[in-house]
């Protein structure tokens, strides 16, 4: 494959994953495509990234980011790892992707960069190694929209078209993204090594992701405790702030939780609209395992999946070890609630800590399920007390619950300016609606017109300015007798 150079855009790899044992990832270059064009590229976060922007666009660029050339310093290889996919464990690895580095940023941070969508590999199973333009961009945008909320999360520096078609249920245009992620460790690849690999295949794995993502941690025996803490710690952070904007993740088998704490792989995700514990949108989840209340104890469980891998670590001798693990596991639920409870404080324009808050929050919940209401929006009017487009807002109900919220916040001794302000800073003006997901994907999948898709990610990109363009993004879609559906065959 030919080499250029790499200077001139501002690629500047290392490849400390490619150094990991063999039996990490296998050595693969991308297939390349027949028409390599751009569809978007993210000029902001190619600039963090330290890449020159024209560079990118050129051709020699985008034939990079086709996978058509290997950037000089790049070493693509797709990564292995394993996976409980809705509790089943399986042997899985990259099929359809390739991390070609990662890039050390002018401020010396470092990301992987991956191309999604690049060809097969050698654990493709029976799969193309390829990606579909809609959902590509549609990850494009979810994830960019999680990073503009303020949530850990892989993200999108562009999509490529590639010209050629792929074939799923329809003929669909192809496509590669891409990723950015703080790396693609996740709680599976440590499966794998505990299942396939030997113990000092684990230590090196443990190691290397504690020098990459813990480096404070001190070089003390109990150093794979504080990797667990860590990662427990995280999680417990991430899910939070997931329940707190309603997001739902879709498919959390724990191949597709990352030990970095980002959110990882946009598959069959959506937000919730009407507020209900029991939403679930992916088509495949028929039992509803990865519904939104669902999501804290899946993250729990995905995590008692890491501490099992990590228990010849922990201790030589296995009932210590298991002792260890449990007590730190325990850590997550709490943790967990702490975050969250602190979060709907916030959201409610609350700043100090009553016992009470627990009730009036619940009580809020509740009422907004019985009367299914809209839960962004919810909390979007409590902010700017606009009460009236809501059923919610006209029962008795609501009522009695808002006299209750308001001589709670008069208790705080902070003004009722500040806490709104704290309420503006805490509730999205908007999120990526379904409707609106769907509209600007059909301009830009069916009639090649991206501007609805760009003016979509410019009100995305800072959900908490509360302007009066972004108004437009709060409206509800009319009612439908068929609910949202995602789908995984992406
Ligand atoms: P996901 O559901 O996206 O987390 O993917 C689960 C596994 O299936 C991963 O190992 C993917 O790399 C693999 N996979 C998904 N789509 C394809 C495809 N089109 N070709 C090959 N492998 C795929
Ligand atoms: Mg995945």
């Amino acid at each position: 494959m030919i080499q250029v150079k790499a200077t001139e855009i501002g690629w500047n790899f290392v490849n400390s994953y490619a150094r990991l044992p063999q039996l990490f990832h296998s050595n693969t270059n991308p297939t390349p495509v027949i028409s390599p064009k751009l569809a978007i590229l993210n000029l902001s976060l190619a600039v963090s990234l330290g890449l020159n922007v024209e560079a990118l666009q050129s051709k020699d660029g985008i034939a990079m980011l086709a996978g058509n050339q290997i950037p000089q310093g790049a070493m693509p290889i797709a990564q292995a790892y394993a996976g409980h996919q809705f509790g089943y464990f399986t042997k899985l690895g990259d099929g359809r992707a390739l991390l070609l580095g990662e890039q050390i940023t002018p401020q010396g941070e470092r990301f992987d960069i991956q191309l999604k969508g690049s060809g097969e590999t050698p654990y493709s199973r029976r799969g193309d190694g390829r990606a579909v333009l809609g959902p590509m961009l549609r990850e494009y945008i979810i994830s960019e929209a999680m990073h503009s909320l303020g949530i850990p999360t892989t993200r999108s520096l562009a999509v490529v078209t590639t010209g050629e078609s792929v074939f799923r249920e329809t003929e669909q245009p192809g496509a590669i993204l891409v990723r950015i992620a703080a790396s693609h460790l996740r709680v599976g690849t440590f499966q794998y090594a505990a299942k396939w690999g030997t113990i000092d295949d684990l230590r090196v794995l443990a190691d290397y992701t504690l020098q990459r993502h813990f480096p404070d941690v001190e070089d003390d025996e109990n150093r794979y405790l504080t990797l667990l803490q860590q990662v427990i710690i995280r999680q417990s952070i991430l899910i939070a702030k997931w329940q707190l904007v309603g997001f739902i993740h879709g498919v959390m088998n724990t191949d597709n939780m990352a030990v970095s704490g980002e959110t990882i792989d946009y598959g069959p995700c959506a937000f919730m609209d009407a507020y209900n514990p029991a939403t679930v949108f992916s088509s495949i989840d028929v039992h509803g395992r990865y519904a939104y209340g669902n999501q804290p104890p899946i993250a729990e469980w995905n995590l008692a999946r890491f501490a099992e891998t990590l228990l010849p670590l922990l201790h030589p001798d296995q009932k210590q070890a298991e002792r260890l693990a449990q007590d730190t596991l325990a850590d997550f639920a709490e943790i967990y609630y702490c975050n969250w409870l602190a979060g709907m404080r916030s959201k409610l324009g609350i700043f100090n800590v009553e016992e009470q808050d627990e009730v009036l929050i619940k009580r809020l919940l509740d009422i907004m399920e019985k009367y299914k209401a809209d839960y962004t929006n919810t909390f979007r009017s409590l902010t700017f007390n606009t009460l009236e487009d809501m059923t919610l807002f006209g029962t008795s109900e609501f009522s009695q619950w808002y006299q209750l919220w308001q001589t709670r916040r008069e208790r705080q001794p902070e003004s009722k300016d500040s806490s709104q302000q704290l309420m503006k800073s805490c509730n999205p003006a908007l999120i990526p609606r379904n409707h609106r997901v769907e509209a600007v994907l059909d301009a830009a999948v069916k009639r090649q017109d991206y501007s609805p898709l760009e003016r979509f990610l410019t009100a995305l990109a800072n959900p908490y300015a509360h302007s009066l363009e972004q108004a437009e993004y709060a409206v509800l879609p009319e009612p439908t007798m068929r609910p949202y559906r995602t789908f995984c065959g992406t």
